[in-house]
């Protein structure tokens, strides 16, 4: 089986976990949970970075920490994982589920700016939904695929409406916009190390901030609010959310790998581009000017997706469609969906992601891309 985007683990990880048994500092403190958080602030460009547990322990903090709670809205992407929506519901917050850009399938702004503008109202320095006066704290756009929207414009929105900007960029390690990284813009930026992921770590995730109070309120939070060194006295309640040590250091392994992961990425996305840009209607994810993505997970959209995914697993080589747009799960079928004509559901249908880890050899993306011309 060729994975779609499988864990590449040829460099320090295993050095590096034997050193965590061999003294048996295996836990959520250690040396190596240090570097790991130095090492993604220093990537990120922010003053500081907080490990946890996951992607999604790292979102749910990061809204508790803002502040978000019961009765606020959260605006974010329709076309996302469900993790973004999960943690928005954790803290008993509900979506304004957005609808997405037809070109780069992120949020799309023109409609975000239409939202704001006409179905909102702003009282003293806070964000008001029009119909059900409930507040909107915050935005969280999803840098989908590792690609990103027009950070510039989406900033200065969140500025003239008072929105708190939480970046998921858990799929965007290595993602930047004019340059500066992914993460960096909102006041707090959320990364992931599930197996899937650019790195991993098994599974973890990591807080990103230039706000020296928001990072030692996440170390605290995310560690049952401990207070006192001795004394089991705890101010807050918190969570268990760390990660460990031994998870770390996999991913200091991976971090010294990160630019021949994100090169490694460059080659593939010129090699798919090149071998299946003039076939039959595929078409690929546009990118707006400025944005350099890590083409973390690479996906064609064709009106034959059905066919092309079928084919490519009937072969051993793993394709997956795209996530399911949230407005149409269960637990969001309630909740605001925000759009002029669907483009999520447009997107959903005719995306197929194609095998892409950063290990996969030449032979593969050629058989990959032998298949696909096949259906055409
Ligand atoms: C992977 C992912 C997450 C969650 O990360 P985990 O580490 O798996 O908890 C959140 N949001 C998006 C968009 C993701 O792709």
């Amino acid at each position: 089986m060729v994975l779609l985007s499988g864990p590449n683990l040829s460099g320090n990880e295993w050095k590096y976990v034997k050193e965590c048994i061999d003294t048996e500092w295996v836990s959520s403190v250690g040396s190596y949970v240090n570097l790991f958080e130095k090492m993604l602030a220093e990537r990120a460009g922010t003053n500081y970075a907080v490990a946890t547990s996951s992607g999604t322990t790292a979102l749910h903090t990061s809204l508790h920490i803002l502040g978000v709670g019961h009765n606020d809205y959260v605006i974010v992407p329709n076309l996302t994982f469900i993790a973004s929506l999960n943690s928005i519901k954790y803290t008993g917050a509900d979506p304004v589920l957005m609808d997405v850009d037809a070109n780069t399938w992120q949020m799309d702004l023109d409609l975000l700016e239409d939202f704001l503008e006409k179905e909102c109202y702003i009282e003293g320095e806070h964000l008001f939904h029009t119909k059900d006066k409930r507040r909107i704290p915050a935005i969280m756009p999803v840098h989908v695929l590792g690609n990103m929207c027009n950070m510039d414009r989406l900033s200065d929105l969140c500025q003239r409406f008072h929105l708190i900007m939480l970046e998921d960029s858990t799929e965007s390690l290595g993602s930047r916009f004019k340059g500066k990284h992914s993460g960096s813009f909102g006041l707090m930026g959320c990364f992931s190390f599930n197996g899937n992921k650019l790195i991993t770590t098994g599974g973890g995730g990591m807080i990103v901030t230039d706000d020296e109070s928001l990072a030692q309120r996440s170390k605290h939070i995310t560690t049952q609010a401990k207070s006192d060194r001795l004394e089991y006295i705890h101010d807050e309640i918190g969570f268990n959310y760390r990660l460990t040590n031994v998870a770390a250091a996999i991913g200091v392994g991976q971090m010294e790998q990160l630019d021949l992961f994100l090169d490694a990425k460059q080659r593939m996305k010129k090699f798919y581009f090149e071998h299946l840009g003039n076939v039959g209607d595929i078409e690929f994810q546009g990118v707006e000017e400025h944005v350099d993505p890590n083409w973390w997970l690479f996906t064609i959209k064709t009106n034959k997706m059905r066919q092309v995914l079928t084919a490519l697993n009937n072969e051993k080589l793993q394709a997956r469609p795209f996530w399911v747009p949230m407005n149409r799960l269960n637990m969001f079928v309630d909740d605001i969906y925000y759009n002029y004509e669907d483009i999520s559901g447009q997107v959903y249908s005719k995306c197929v992601s194609i095998p892409c880890s950063t290990n996969i050899t030449e032979e593969q993306m050629n058989r990959v891309v032998q298949i696909i011309r096949s259906q055409y």
